[in-house]
């Protein structure tokens, strides 16, 4: 079948002649009288059809002419420059389908200039995506995972998939989401983390992974949802500074595969982007709360996880990307590895944004007994965790990863509100449709 030979987008005046068939939704029709237009809008922007009541005869100018906004539409025709039009060209048709008229009213205008609410927006997906700014987002997010994908395969980083129905919680938190499974008990998993450690162990040495997470927290924030999409990296014989490069190169590297490959989506967004400069700053956990105290007068205790003030203070000092090394151990996980002489701070980093974190990572644990240690003070039962341990106890390589959020770095590199912006069908405390 074929319905469209060209998007819009790939039509310009020097096809003067041409003949063409374009699909895509009815986004306006101007009615003059003897002549009407119908501006054609597909996934790369709209055409301008020059319905001519002469040429197109009484009959199908009348059927184009009521044709209902949204219906989807296929027109096959001649192209025509037309300097006055918008890019150029017009389509002169010979031939007009209505694939699926449109009912009305619509649930929500895609044509609307003005901003309605995201909850409107969120109820209708399917028409607020239609919206060009909204669809340059998700089309950025696919750039995104695509640079990603293309620089872990030239560093020779294998893609897995590991389980996300599983029987235990990876930090034994309580922010899991329960199911059931045949007889048993089983839980949405919140991280890969335990299983891309394990794959250390099977000598699969660089493995990442990208994939739902799942958390059963109750929060209301702009950079919180219930399901996120994770990036995970493990990279055996390679410690936290090698896996920080690994991360900074591949935030910066999607920077510029989006400059130089969506051009036309930036457009759409008014936005020039600024590719972030390497390296990031990185800043220890101590100095931080220092500058803070210093500058701001944040009054925070060490070992505290940093709260928003000072988070906001870094952010707005910073100005850029930046890495906050060094951390408490006592606030990091237990398979995060500590100094070993100074065992109250450990290799663990996050990756910030000046508005917020973007990723968390570390040097692991590799050794068993102090896995076995750092579980037991954390508080948790290594029984638990057999099935993770049982991975260390044969020779597991030395090894540091980390979880990047991906909606977050679309937000982030966007300058979006509301990280439900970055998300298609976004799921929260209150929201499970659509
Ligand atoms: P935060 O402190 O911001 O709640 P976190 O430290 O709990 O995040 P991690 O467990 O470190 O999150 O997860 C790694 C990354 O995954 C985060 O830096 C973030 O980008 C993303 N992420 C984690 N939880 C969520 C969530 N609920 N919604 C969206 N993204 C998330
Ligand atoms: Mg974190």
């Amino acid at each position: 079948m074929i319905l469209r030979t060209h998007y819009s987008g790939q039509i310009s005046a020097d096809m003067d002649g041409k003949e063409v068939m374009l699909a895509g939704f009815a986004h306006e029709i101007r009615d003059l009288g003897g002549i009407a237009f119908l501006v054609l809008r597909d996934r790369e922007g709209m055409a301008q059809i020059t319905l001519v009541k002469k040429l197109l005869g009484k009959d199908v100018f009348k059927m184009a002419r009521s044709i209902s906004r949204e219906s989807v539409v296929m027109v096959r025709g001649n192209v025509k420059a037309e300097a006055k039009a918008p890019r150029g060209y017009e389509i002169l048709p010979t031939e007009i389908q209505v694939l699926s008229a449109a009912q009305v009213p619509l649930p929500l205008d895609p044509t609307e200039k003005v901003e309605c609410e995201l909850d409107t927006r969120l109820d209708s997906r399917f028409m607020d995506i239609r919206r060009p700014c909204v669809l340059a987002a998700f089309e950025i997010e696919s750039a995104v995972l695509c640079s990603l994908r293309d620089y872990f395969h030239k560093k020779g980083i294998v893609e897995v998939f590991t389980p996300k129905i599983v029987a235990a919680a990876t930090e034994g938190g309580t922010d899991l989401f329960p199911i059931s499974y045949f007889e048993k008990e089983a839980f949405l998993n919140q991280s890969p983390q335990l299983y891309k450690q394990m794959l250390m162990g099977a000598g699969m040495d660089r493995v990442y992974e990208i994939g739902p997470i799942f958390r059963a927290e109750e929060h209301d924030t702009r950079r919180h949802l219930n399901e996120a999409i994770s990036i995970d990296l493990e990279v055996s014989f390679a410690d936290d500074k090698d896996v920080m490069e690994i991360l900074e190169e591949a935030v910066a590297g999607a920077y510029s595969y989006v400059a130089d490959n969506c051009r036309r989506q930036l457009e759409v967004l008014n936005m020039e982007l600024e590719v972030p400069r390497l390296p990031f700053k990185r800043i220890t956990y101590t100095r931080a709360l220092e500058l803070a105290e210093e500058k701001a007068g944040a009054r925070m205790q060490w070992g505290d996880d940093l709260d928003t003030e000072t988070e906001r203070f870094l952010g707005e000092s910073i100005g850029e990307h930046y890495f906050l090394i060094d951390w408490p151990s006592s606030i990091k996980p237990y398979y995060t590895l500590p100094y070993e002489d100074k065992p109250e701070i450990c290799r663990g980093f996050d990756l910030m944004h000046p508005r917020m974190e973007l990723a968390s990572g570390a040097q692991r644990v590799h050794d068993y007994s102090l896995l076995v240690e750092r579980i037991k003070e954390k508080g948790l039962d290594p029984d638990g965790f057999e099935f993770y341990l049982r991975a260390f106890r044969y020779g597991m390589p030395p090894h540091a990863g980390w979880g990047l959020g991906l909606s977050r770095l679309v937000m982030t590199m966007l300058n979006l509100e509301n990280i439900r912006d970055a998300v298609i069908f976004p799921r929260d405390r209150r929201r499970l449709v659509p």
